[in-house]
């Protein structure tokens, strides 16, 4: 049995009764003086900080990784040296869209954060469960998250907000055939794959650069609900993945997943047929195979919820000698914005909480802020340089130069990019039942909204693949000849011809 504790104020101070309030008489008043009802009361009030403003449902646990395979030839990462190594290690899952109460059974991305204590700083692979992504441009995140959260007039989500938005931006197509497909809605967050989606870096121990794509590869399987399903769960437990994750390691039941990367030579990046810093494109596995890194366990569940996973704060600058970033607009954005979130979601000393806090030491000369709550570093010296024997930079930890050219210009994202083909090949690797899945989710979704806007969506469908905007047609009981005239227009054109001035019936 635990020991039994006496019970105290936030200072210490103990207290001698807990269910009652200082009243003047039997009947009377509160009393001013009642310190502990006021400590109690105010205290609560501040209880929440504000939720993440995308992401803000999660559930998390710790783990290990254990390296399986060399890769040290790709990268001098110290934690990713020798086969066996091990380092402990931090992961926490969500949906994007929901707010803190939402039902986890939606259909919806699902992010895949993680942090690993290595011996050389944290590192963060803060990513989802699908490897691409609904933009390009950092410059639309915003616009995209307002339209997956609540419209401004009903206060309600919207699906045509969401489809307009989604058939203006067409490079949004190939991670929407992911979130309509089966994979769309996980049966939890133990079975679904990982993904960096972004491209990043390795430094090699010789001072290469390689491009890297990391993959983590459930080893439960892949499971997915229906809509149907899903909704059958919502409606008896809105935790059920929170559940399914807690209750599994509880028992003992650790989930794995399988690290694996894509390696890219630097060079190849200048020559390979498409963008490899693109977030709306995968780099197909036939050009660049996975190579296997690791196994990733999660075997501890928090001690409490807010402490070690509300608190803890995933950020993609979080990174360790050997591994880096890559020009991917969209990861340069997350770099600033990751960071920036927490400082003002938790403090500016967010980095000093335990889930977040480094097993290595941390030497640097920021100081004091709001609850600054461990020695802050004592009477070491607070600025540099200095000849007091404060930290030194090391010139070892240095990059190579990285070549950048070209003239600073809003350039035209999409201009000279293909959204279509990778869309359409996954499209086409589905098999006939899970092309009917895809086609009954996206008609769920789209049947309420404009025909104007229903139609833009299908002239991108039809572009990716004629058979799936047939399936889609079909269901909505449009016509593929009127579709197929939309599909031969330029975006300009696309965007005019279903304008609400131009859209004819
Ligand atoms: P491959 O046949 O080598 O790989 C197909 C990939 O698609 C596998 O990784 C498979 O994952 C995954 N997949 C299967 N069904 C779905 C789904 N409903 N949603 C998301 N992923 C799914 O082909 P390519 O590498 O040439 O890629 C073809 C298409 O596959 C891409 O356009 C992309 O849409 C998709 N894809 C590709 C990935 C990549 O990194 N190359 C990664 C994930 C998807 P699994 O093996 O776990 O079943």
């Amino acid at each position: 049995m635990a020991e039994k504790k006496k019970l105290t104020t936030a200072h210490g101070n103990p207290i001698g009764d807990n269910q009652n309030s200082l009243t003047a008489g039997k009947r009377g008043p509160l009393l001013m003086q009642d310190y502990q009802l006021l400590e109690k009361m105010a205290t609560f009030n501040r209880e929440r900080v504000p939720e993440r403003v995308v992401h803000a449902k999660g559930s998390g646990a710790f783990g290990t990784f254990t390296v399986t395979n060399d890769i040290s030839k790709y990268t001098k990462a110290k934690f990713l040296s020798k086969i066996g190594k091990k380092t402990e290690m931090l992961a926490r899952f969500s949906t994007v869209a929901g707010e803190r109460g939402a039902a986890d059974a939606e259909r919806d991305v699902r992010g895949f954060a993680l942090k690993f204590y290595t011996e050389e700083g944290n590192w963060d692979m803060v990513g989802n469960n699908t490897p691409v992504f609904f933009i390009r441009d950092p410059y639309k995140f915003g616009d995209f998250i307002h339209t997956q959260k609540r419209d401004p007039k009903t206060n309600m989500r919207s699906n045509t907000i969401q489809w307009d938005f989604w058939s203006l931006s067409p490079e949004s197509l190939h991670q929407i055939t992911i979130l309509f497909s089966d994979r769309g809605l996980p049966q939890g967050y133990r079975f679904v794959n990982g993904y960096g989606s972004h491209t990043y870096s390795f430094i090699s121990p010789d001072y290469q650069r390689y491009w890297v794509k990391f993959h983590f590869k459930t080893m439960q399987g892949i499971k997915n609900w229906t809509n149907e399903e899903g909704e059958k769960i919502v409606g008896k437990d809105r935790e059920s993945s929170q559940r399914d994750l807690f209750e599994a390691i509880e028992k003992g039941d650790y989930p794995k997943w399988r690290f694996m990367v894509q390696i890219m030579p630097e060079k190849d990046a200048e020559t390979y047929h498409l963008n490899p810093f693109d977030l709306t494109k995968v780099w197909p596995h036939k050009d660049y195979p996975l190579i296997e890194v690791g196994i990733l366990e999660l075997n501890r569940n928090a001690e409490n919820y807010f402490a070690e996973i509300e608190q803890a704060a995933f950020e993609p600058s979080n990174i360790v000698p050997g591994i880096s970033f890559s020009p991917d607009k969209m990861l340069q954005a997350r770099i600033m914005s990751y960071a920036d979130a927490h400082r003002y979601r938790i403090g500016v000393n967010y980095a000093a909480l335990p889930a977040n806090k480094p097993k290595s030491e941390v030497s640097t000369y920021h100081r004091d802020g709001q609850l600054r709550f461990d020695e802050n570093f004592g009477g070491l010296p607070n600025y540099e340089p200095n000849s007091f024997g404060g930290p030194k930079e090391d010139p070892a930890f240095l990059e190579p130069p990285l070549k950048i050219s070209g003239d600073a210009n809003r350039y035209n994202h999409r201009e000279g990019n293909d959204d279509y083909s990778q869309a359409g090949n996954l499209f086409r690797l589905m098999n006939e039942s899970q092309k009917q899945q895809l086609f009954n989710n996206v008609y769920a979704a789209i049947n309420e909204v404009p025909e104007r806007i229903k139609m833009r969506q299908l002239a991108h469908y039809f572009n990716a693949d004629p058979a799936y905007a047939k399936g889609i047609a079909d269901k909505l009981g449009i016509d593929m000849k009127k579709i197929e005239k939309y599909a031969k227009m330029n975006l300009k054109e696309l965007f005019s011809a279903t304008s609400e001035e131009e859209y004819k019936n």
